[in-house]
């Protein structure tokens, strides 16, 4: 499935030092009833955790716990609804001093140290998250 969506409101922005990164992107996003849209952001955290979607069991591991210092090279996602709340759906890759990187499924825990964003609201038919029952994930359903 896909739709068609046209641009609507634009934020550059950055989150403070200290803040839970996920939390500040989807509070940032409730704030401005930012429904649909787009992002990216760069930066560098004090710590991260990231989860990875174990497609057997059908069920997120929170696998990745990294006490590190580590920078944003990229981080990336979308923002829908899901049960009627707006969700924020990221996926981030960190590196370390040797370039070294990690990537996964941004989850609660990841503290920022700087946050650059950019966001883009997007309009068009409201995308809705369900469970998929094939994947068990909360998949796009309009
Ligand atoms: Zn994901």
């Amino acid at each position: 499935m896909q739709i068609e969506t046209k641009n609507n409101r634009s934020f550059l922005g950055r989150f403070e030092c200290g803040d839970d990164l996920l939390s500040a992107l989807t509070d940032f996003c409730k704030q401005n009833q930012i429904k649909m849209g787009v992002f990216n952001l760069i930066g560098a955290v004090q710590k991260a955790k990231m989860g990875y979607y174990n497609q057997e069991k059908k069920e997120y591991v929170d696998c990745i716990d990294l006490e590190k210092k580590l920078e944003i090279s990229a981080c990336m996602g979308n923002i829908s609804l899901k049960d009627n709340e707006i969700m924020v759906h990221a996926h981030i890759t960190l590196s370390d001093y040797e370039g070294k990187t990690y990537g996964g499924h941004l989850r609660p825990g990841t503290i920022i140290f700087a946050a650059e964003f950019f966001i883009q609201e997007l309009s068009g038919e409201q995308l809705i998250r369900k469970k998929d029952e094939k994947t068990g994930l909360p998949l796009w359903n309009h």
